[in-house]
């Protein structure tokens, strides 16, 4: 646990920002920002991490802003884009529950006159101006290195856990995994399943539907979050397997960075929040002003080939060796992370 304990030995807190709801700015930049974020249950990160860092974000760059969660309901979202439409935001960024829903709400926006983006998730077929996220892609590729990290030569069989059939993100982090991980001769699929809305009660369920058909011949786990690792890992616990089978994740959740501590879990994949609610609120700003935001790129949007300007920021793969990097980026708090066990 040396490296556990250099992970917990430092003490640098973070940035802490907890408050919410909407502020008045102080500086020049005209407009107001709407932020929907999805749902308070796929994982942690949209109300632990994003919420607090898009507030630090928009305070800074004094701008207005509202940030709201539709809590997993569609319906909810697209009601909740309306007003604020209706109170005067002139940009309106989504984390959409699905591609349908996602460009429904941006179409509407659009007819009304308010430019939208998409933050974290591309909605297909929509209509957004900009795409603002980490490289999905890359998430996918460094869970699979990752997994092979832990695994190594041996032959092993590989359980999959994806994120939900409906968020595009999900499609791209299996793809990238897949990517490395069939390029290996002595890994072997034995169950591959979407979690609907990244459910974590349900991933467990179907993981353990997995496990068993597999015989409980199951070496390694491709689980697509830290929610759904925490899943599998659950399950493995069950069976006395916690530990012998690495399982990946993402989002550097305090639970994820936990069981990476605890060796439960292999790695996870840290995505700062800082950036990329910066990156928003500087993509906001230069559409509120008029101005082209600055891109990393485009992304095509598989629905329609169309070709979305983005910004598409570095993923970090975090193992036991460098949770530390995490802490000390301000990710999460050593005093969250570091309980009694580390
Ligand atoms: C995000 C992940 C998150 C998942 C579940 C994805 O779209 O990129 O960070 O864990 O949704 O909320």
């Amino acid at each position: 646990l040396s490296m556990a304990l250099t992970a917990c030995g430092s003490d640098d807190g973070g940035s802490d920002d907890s408050s919410s709801g909407s502020d008045s700015g102080s500086s020049e930049a005209a407009g107001k920002i709407g932020v929907i974020l999805p749902d308070t249950e796929s994982s942690v990160r949209w109300e632990s991490a994003d919420r607090p860092a898009l507030e630090a974000a928009f305070k800074e760059a004094g701008v207005e802003y509202d940030i709201q969660n539709a809590e997993g309901d569609a319906e909810k979202m697209t009601q909740i884009a309306d007003t604020m439409i209706g109170n005067g935001v002139t940009v309106l960024a989504i984390v959409n529950l699905d591609s349908e829903s996602g460009a429904a709400i941006q179409e509407k926006a659009k007819s009304q006159g308010v430019a939208t983006i998409d933050y974290d998730r591309l909605t297909l077929g929509g209509s957004a101006e900009y795409y603002v996220s980490f490289d999905n892609t890359v998430v996918g590729e460094l869970q699979g290195q990752g997994l092979a990290d832990c695994l190594g030569d041996k032959d092993a069989n590989i359980v999959y856990l994806n994120g939900s059939p409906t968020d595009n993100n999900a499609t791209l982090f299996a793809e990238g995994a897949h990517s490395v991980l069939d390029e290996m001769s002595n890994y072997k699929v034995v169950g591959e399943q979407a979690v609907p809305d990244w459910d974590n009660e349900e991933a467990a369920t179907i993981f353990q539907q997995l496990y068993t058909a597999a015989d409980g011949k199951v070496d390694g786990v491709l689980a697509a979050n830290d929610g759904l690792g925490g899943a599998a890992i659950s399950i493995l616990e069950g069976a006395g397997q916690d530990g012998k089978v690495p399982v990946t994740g993402q989002d550097a959740t305090v639970e994820g960075l936990q069981n990476v501590l605890a060796g439960t879990q292999c790695m996870t994949v840290y995505k700062s929040a800082t950036q990329e609610a910066g990156a928003l609120a500087d993509t906001a700003i230069a559409l509120v002003n008029g101005e082209d935001a600055e891109t990393t790129g485009t992304t095509v949007d598989s629905s329609d080939d169309s070709e979305v300007p983005s910004i598409l920021l570095e993923p970090q793969a975090i193992t036991k060796d460098n949770v530390g990097d995490v802490i000390d980026d301000g990710g999460q708090k050593a005093a969250d992370v570091c309980v009694d066990k580390f």
